[in-house]
């Protein structure tokens, strides 16, 4: 099997490109600015071993006019900010290729209909280290909380001025869960055992475990976010949970909340976010995801413009810390997401149906 690895390969200094088009719209990355993921060639390189599946590592992102780089390949390997609507799935679909493998849980840049009706199969990885991102999401609540952050670059500086530092106990503080699957699970856990804070949840599909894990459910979103000092989010990307955290429900947070998000970008509407920021409503925010994250996370843009008014809003504030889409990225979660990858596509090679497959609903 021959596999086109998009979004992967370790790129040199990243060229100025002024297009304002381009980063309006959000659309892609300018030519030459492609993730720089050393992280992903080691990890499956070493994986890959034994096993052989000739990876093709790719600079660019998928998106339709990198389409034709998948030519002669069987499948291609794509992360979570790669563009897979029906145009691209097509152009692959004529290319011959017949499987995308998501090296990731998330799949909502996959259209799955347009996948179904074109023959291509899709998979991904379901569960790589959700330790990974409930401990980044709780090392997030601390760094707001206790200002790790502000702390290091003023010791750095030689300043040991205690003021603007104040922080607050986690201990008997209410923290609201919304989404405990894997991570949220988890995340409510550590807070709970780890930290003695009063952990509610909210979940469409409540979990067994929930209680054993010291996680209380309630009944309704706006009760879990009327009663919670920190939320944080943990469901999935889906029609029905884009911009869940809107006007109204901002308005239904306790004043100086303290709002974290490790799950998608637009499960929070960034206009709203600003404005409850700038009205003082909300205390603080941790933001490792961003709804228009594909336009600049995963490369360097330290020499570029920031067009996007609402990401460079967020990055001013002093209350706000965002981190550019990092809580997976450990050790563990890198060798799962390469084996379990690896495993789907030798899966797909075999004629095998992977238990990892994702379908249309
Ligand atoms: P999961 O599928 O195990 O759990 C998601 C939970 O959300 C489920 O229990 C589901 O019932 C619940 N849910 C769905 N819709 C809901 C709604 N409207 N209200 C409340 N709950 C709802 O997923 P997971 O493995 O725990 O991952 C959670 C999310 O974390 C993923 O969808 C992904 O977007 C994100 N993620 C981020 C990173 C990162 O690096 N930042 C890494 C991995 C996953």
């Amino acid at each position: 099997m021959k596999v086109a690895f998009y979004s992967s390969k370790k790129v040199g200094p990243v060229p100025f490109f002024p297009s304002v088009t381009l980063f309006n719209d959000c659309a892609s990355h300018p030519p030459g600015s492609a993730p720089s993921t050393r992280y992903d060639v080691d990890s499956f390189g070493d994986a890959n071993g034994d096993i052989g599946i000739e990876l093709n590592f790719l600079e660019s992102r998928l998106e339709k006019s990198t389409v034709p780089l998948a030519a002669s390949h069987d499948a291609v390997c794509i992360f979570v900010n790669d563009y897979c609507d029906a145009d691209v799935l097509e152009g692959l679909a004529n290319l011959g290729v017949k499987y995308v493998a998501l090296r990731c849980a998330g799949f909502n840049n996959v259209d799955l209909q347009a996948a179904e009706r074109l023959g291509v199969e899709v998979s991904r990885v379901p569960s790589y280290s959700p330790e990974a991102v409930a401990e980044f999401a709780v090392g997030m609540v601390m760094t707001i909380v206790r200002k790790y952050h502000k702390s290091y670059s003023r010791v750095r500086e030689g300043n040991f001025l205690l003021d603007g530092l104040l922080g607050f106990n986690l201990f008997q503080k209410t923290i609201g869960i919304i989404g405990t699957g894997r991570i949220g699970l988890l995340t409510g856990k550590i807070l709970a055992k780890g930290f003695g804070c009063n952990v509610i949840a909210y979940d469409l599909y409540p979990s067994k475990q929930a209680g054993e894990y010291g996680i209380r459910y309630v009944d309704t979103l706006e009760e879990l976010l009327r009663q919670s000092d920190i939320v944080s989010l943990h469901c999935p990307l889906t029609d029905g949970t884009k911009y869940m955290i809107n006007d109204t429900t901002l308005g239904q947070m306790k004043r100086g909340v303290i709002l974290i998000n490790t799950s998608r970008g637009a499960l929070i509407d960034t206009t709203a976010l600003i404005n409850a920021l700038k009205s003082g409503h909300l205390g603080a925010v941790g933001l490792d995801v961003y709804e228009k994250e594909s336009a600049y996370f995963f490369a360097d843009s330290s020499t570029k413009i920031i067009y996007d008014d609402n990401f460079a809003r967020l990055l001013s504030f002093y209350n706000v810390f965002v981190s550019g889409h990092q809580a997976f990225l450990t050790v563990e979660a890198l060798r799962n997401i390469a084996d379990t990858t690896l495993q789907n596509l030798q899966d797909c090679a075999s004629g095998k149906k992977s238990p990892n497959l994702v379908e249309a609903e």
